[in-house]
């Protein structure tokens, strides 16, 4: 151990060094967990050198980048490593000791801290008193545009009194007749807090026959907050969701969490009197970097091929790499938003997302390069629409919602 670190750093971090270094001593260093990166071209070291550094004893110049808070937790370093390290997990610890010996201050951090304060004195985000709070520390918005339309709406809603709908409400837009399950949703923070979205989501999947019932004082997952403060969502049934982050956070918290739009997809598949209509001839498509990258790219394609879209792939992580929300604030256009929207209109084509905050970053990050792509989210893109057989559904309408998606036809 370096003499200059035992001087500086208490015994809880060198122990805690000393442990990660013994889990991450088989590291041959072959970068295919910075290769495998989602936000990997926007990182300064990259998990790769992370860990090197953990072998080299060079515990400042870890607690000191801000790698540790650009990290978007999305798990891809563990999963591709081949000598079997859980690179993310070893991230998360020094997330923790940078909390408690650190010191970086940095947007994400920042981002992290706010959140964790507002969680503990309500239990979901709200999107206005966090970017006050964050200009306030002195990060104001990238994207003002954007920021400044949010705003609008929001006011507009408070004024009106819109954001007094109760977080756990249920179903606004779901015809009862039409609807024949009943799925337990989640909504997270950010749609209920834009009143429109929120009915657009009910309406899209009372469109496919599915009621949502929403959970009450659910709360926020945890995501923003980086796990300091843990969802309180409580559960022994499966929930649906519309957000790759929520899905993250709630499988950590143990609640099996199935993407809303997958189901609909299926049930569409599965159910002669439904059809899935798109908006458009052609899409791109996009599903961020905390979602299962394959199965929500296979379930974009089946609904691409349901409405007869064309699916417009270039190759795979184009359709995944970082979106600008590097740790949960945006930090503007990054490279791979710069190709994503660059190929999308290349192919004037939109860009279609399971995400709604990607959807909002890669809006501004087209408003900022500028480029004629269009982002939207799954519901605004694809809907249900009545074939002429019967719409009544059936009693195998819940079975086929229930049946996971790892048994994909
Ligand atoms: S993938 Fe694993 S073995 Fe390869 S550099 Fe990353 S941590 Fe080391
Ligand atoms: S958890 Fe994801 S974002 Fe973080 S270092 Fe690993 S691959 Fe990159």
């Amino acid at each position: 151990m370096a003499a200059t670190a035992e001087a500086r750093y208490p015994q809880e971090v060198l122990d805690a060094f000393e442990q990660l270094k013994s889990e991450c001593a088989i590291c041959y260093q072959c970068g295919t967990c910075t290769s495998s990166c989602p936000s990997g071209r926007e990182l300064y070291r990259g998990p790769r050198r992370i860990v090197r550094l953990i072998l080299a004893d060079e515990i400042e110049a870890v607690l000191k980048s801000d790698d540790l808070w650009r990290c978007t937790e999305c798990g891809t370093c563990t999963d591709v490593c081949r000598m079997g390290i859980d690179v993310a997990a070893v991230l998360h610890r020094l997330r923790q000791l940078e909390r408690r010996h650190g010191g970086i201050r940095c947007a994400e951090r920042t981002a992290a801290d706010v959140a964790t304060g507002s969680l503990k004195k309500r239990p979901r985000i709200d999107a206005m008193r966090f970017g006050a709070a964050m200009v306030s520390r002195g990060y104001v918005p990238k994207d003002k545009v954007g920021a400044a339309e949010m705003g609008v709406k929001l006011a507009r809603q408070l004024l009106s009194g819109g954001m007094k709908r109760p977080a756990g409400a249920s179903s606004p837009a779901a015809d009862p007749q039409h609807a024949s399950v009943t799925l337990a949703f989640y909504a997270g923070c950010s749609i209920p807090q834009d009143r429109e979205l929120h009915a657009l989501v009910h309406e899209v999947a009372a469109g496919f026959g599915v009621r949502l019932d929403e959970a009450r004082d659910a709360g926020c997952c945890g995501h923003p907050s980086r796990g300091t403060v843990p969802s309180l969502f409580r559960t022994d049934e499966r929930v649906y969701t519309a957000c790759p982050a929520c899905d993250a956070s709630l499988a950590e918290s143990g609640v099996e969490a199935v993407s809303l739009w997958d189901a609909l997809t299926r049930r569409a598949a599965r159910e002669p009197s439904i059809a899935v209509a798109a908006a458009g001839e052609r899409f791109v498509p996009y599903v961020g970097c905390l979602a299962d990258r394959d199965s929500a790219l296979a379930s974009l394609g089946d609904a691409a091929e349901q409405s007869g879209a064309e699916m417009i792939v270039d190759y795979p992580t184009l359709h995944n790499g970082c979106c600008g929300a590097l740790g949960g604030m945006y930090r503007g256009a990054t490279k791979s938003s710069a190709r994503l929207l660059e190929f999308a209109a290349r192919h004037d084509a939109p860009v279609v997302t399971t995400c709604v905050l990607c959807r909002d970053n890669l809006r501004s990050a087209a408003r900022e390069l500028p480029l004629p792509a269009t982002v939207r989210f799954w519901p605004e893109f694809f809907r249900a629409v009545p074939t002429t057989m019967s719409a009544a559904g059936t009693a195998a309408d819940a079975a086929v919602l229930e049946e996971h998606t790892d048994d994909r036809p």
